[in-house]
């Protein structure tokens, strides 16, 4: 299987750049922090609020979370059996991923499930943590960064873009 990372921080483009890449190779594109936000959705969906660290990792024990592709190969995240991607792009989801992707445990059960996707297809997976954790033998790395301007301004379009 051939394997890329792009890491990189938040507003670089890594997904635009991923998704771009994945489909000019005819791979498979996993967007990690899409599995961080299925995680932080079913927190919130348990009633967790952002203080609640320590209950993170009972809520997500017995979560089972999948990707799956639609006709067009754009990814859908999977949260036991129910698709979720239309509920993970807000700001409140974002904010849950942010704690509970601190918690070792969900970052545990995640490593195994990106590992098992990147043993059985050719993919371009980013995130913060493929190239060095998750897939440290990757066939390409790649860290994407831009001025902090930039990255804000990305941002900025994004969320104007939502309304
Ligand atoms: O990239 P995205 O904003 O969708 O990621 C959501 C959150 O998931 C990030 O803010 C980060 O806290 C977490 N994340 C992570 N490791 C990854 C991908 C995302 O901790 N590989």
């Amino acid at each position: 299987m051939f394997n890329v990372a792009i890491d990189g921080p938040a507003g670089a483009g890594k997904s635009t750049i991923a998704k771009m890449v994945a489909k000019k190779l005819g791979f498979t594109y996993v967007d990690t922090g899409s599995m961080y936000r299925a995680m932080a959705l079913a927190c919130i969906r348990a009633g967790l609020t952002s203080d609640e660290e320590e209950k993170v990792c009972e809520v997500c024990a017995g979560l089972d979370v999948s990707l799956e592709y639609d006709e067009n190969g754009a990814q859908q995240v999977i949260l036991n059996g129910e698709n979720v991607n239309a509920y993970i792009r807000t700001e409140e989801v974002g904010n849950m991923a942010s704690v509970s992707s601190a918690v070792r445990e969900v970052r545990a059960q995640l490593l195994e499930l990106q590992r098992e996707l990147a043993r059985t297809k050719d993919v371009v997976m980013d995130g913060r943590d493929i190239g060095t954790n998750i897939l440290p033998n990757a066939d390409v790395k790649v860290y994407l960064t831009a001025s902090v301007e930039t990255r804000a301004n990305r941002r900025y379009l994004e969320l104007k873009e939502k309304g």
